[in-house]
């Protein structure tokens, strides 16, 4: 497969945007090097690179693309509120009707409030918690992503019991110390970590089904525990479902896992695939929020009318019957193939599938919880990931990552898939 065009553009990205990306994530630092594809167009199920390549991608940005690229129900929407302005700084109808849809689809969120990204809507989570609680502290799992606030940027420490060190230059160890990390799925030591910081902490912020170290569900009661433990420490207990939210149904993780949080973080799919973020929860905690309550947050795009247009074209899509359904089959026909592949090339391998959402581990571990994810083999899933590029398959460049299905993905892409993979784990196996 011929990629000069994208070697060219890298070159020329890497003279002036930093490394050439403009989110670490987009370089291949997490397969051993080599140069971004630089894609020109996406359409259904498929995406081309500036080459004239075509690619079945499961990345879908990252989470966001749920429907496909350029699905005509969002396209339209978006032209549509394109011609009519996409910017006014006043309320707008839209945003009520997209509120009313979030709020019906998600009942713990009694109130909402619109803004630009996942990173912003877990910041202020955290901001509005601390005015409700008037504490400081939070809880957060190992592995877990929230965004690039400075809060969120914060490593564990050397035990559930110690405060966080800085996870990038430029965080403060005074920020670090207001963050305790635990790992995932682990209730022993959360409630370590709460019996030395429990009277302090004002929220345990968690994704309820794991998107960032893979997919990873919960164990049973898991959840519940960290309820219950986080309520009787007088803490709030806030979901990052940035991913989660509308992926595996037309609602929350917190839906389909019938448990409820104090406040929800949302993003990605909610924007049909243009910036958006929104927080809610609770109406007692969310009249912290100005210009009610004391806790300040606003936004010059917040709410604006081209991304609430595009997600509520989404959300439409995504309410057509049978579509978490069609995801679900497909990811199960996805994970059989990739199984056997496997297996016939005699590669270890663990895949954490839940519905259209899939990661492919290189173990034959059970993974649980970050540790166990690190522990998989970075090597494998490199030549893995760009034998499978070689072939048209556009997978993240990161071992830690899910696959997402998309509503353009059909029976005939999985069977494209797995033949690519059968070669891919023969190449891992030599
Ligand atoms: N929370 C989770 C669970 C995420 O996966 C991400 C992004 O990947 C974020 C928050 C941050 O969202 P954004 O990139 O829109 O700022």
């Amino acid at each position: 497969m011929n990629r000069q065009t994208s070697d060219f553009y890298y070159e020329e990205a890497q003279s002036v945007i930093v490394g050439g990306v403009n989110s670490p994530s987009r370089a291949y630092k997490g397969v051993g090097g080599g140069t971004p594809v630089f894609m020109e167009k996406g359409a259904g199920a498929y995406l081309y690179d500036v080459d004239g390549n075509r690619y079945i991608d499961y990345l879908a940005a990252y989470g966001p693309i749920i429907t496909g690229h350029a699905h005509p129900t969002i396209t339209k929407a978006i032209q549509q509120q394109a011609s009519n302005g996409i910017l006014f700084g006043t309320p707008t109808r839209l945003e009520n009707e997209f509120a009313k849809q979030l709020t019906t689809a998600i009942p713990s969120l009694e109130k909402v409030r619109f803004v630009n990204s996942g990173t912003e809507a877990v910041m202020t989570t955290i901001r509005v918690a601390r005015a409700y609680t008037g504490r400081e502290k939070i809880i957060k799992f190992a592995g877990c992503y929230h965004g690039h606030t400075d809060l969120v940027l914060v490593a564990a420490g050397s035990g559930p019991s110690t405060l966080g060190t800085p996870d990038s230059a430029g965080v403060t160890k005074a920020t670090a110390a207001e963050v305790i990390t635990v790992p995932f799925n682990n209730i022993a030591a959360f409630e370590e970590a709460l019996s030395h910081w429990g009277n302090e902490t004002a929220a345990v912020l968690v994704e309820p089904i794991v998107g960032n170290f893979g997919i990873v569900e919960p164990e049973p009661q898991f959840l519940e525990k960290v309820n219950e433990l986080a309520h009787a420490a007088g803490a709030l207990v806030i979901y990052d479902e940035v991913i989660t939210a509308f992926r595996f149904m037309y609602g929350g993780a917190q839906d389909l896992l019938q448990v409820k949080p104090d406040m929800t973080a949302l993003g990605k799919i909610i924007g049909g695939g243009l910036p958006i973020g929104a927080y809610g929860g609770r109406m007692d905690i969310m009249e912290q929020v100005a210009p009610l309550g004391p806790a300040y947050q606003a936004g010059t795009m917040a709410g604006n009318p081209a991304s609430m247009s595009a997600g509520l074209a989404c959300l439409q899509v995504l309410r057509e019957n049978g579509v978490y359904e069609q995801l679900d089959q497909l990811g199960a026909l996805l994970e059989q193939g990739l199984h056997q592949a496997a297996k016939e090339a005699g590669v270890p391998m663990t895949i954490n599938r839940l519905k259209g959402a899939l990661t492919v581990f290189f173990t034959d571990e059970k993974i649980r919880d970050y540790e166990g994810a690190s522990r998989t083999n970075g090597d494998q899933f490199s030549v893995f990931f760009k034998e499978m590029l070689t072939r048209g398959i556009h997978l993240a460049p990161s071992k830690y990552e899910a696959w997402f299905l998309t509503i353009a993905h059909t029976k005939a892409h999985i069977d494209k898939t797995i033949t690519a993979a059968q070669h891919a784990f023969r190449c891992v196996a030599e």
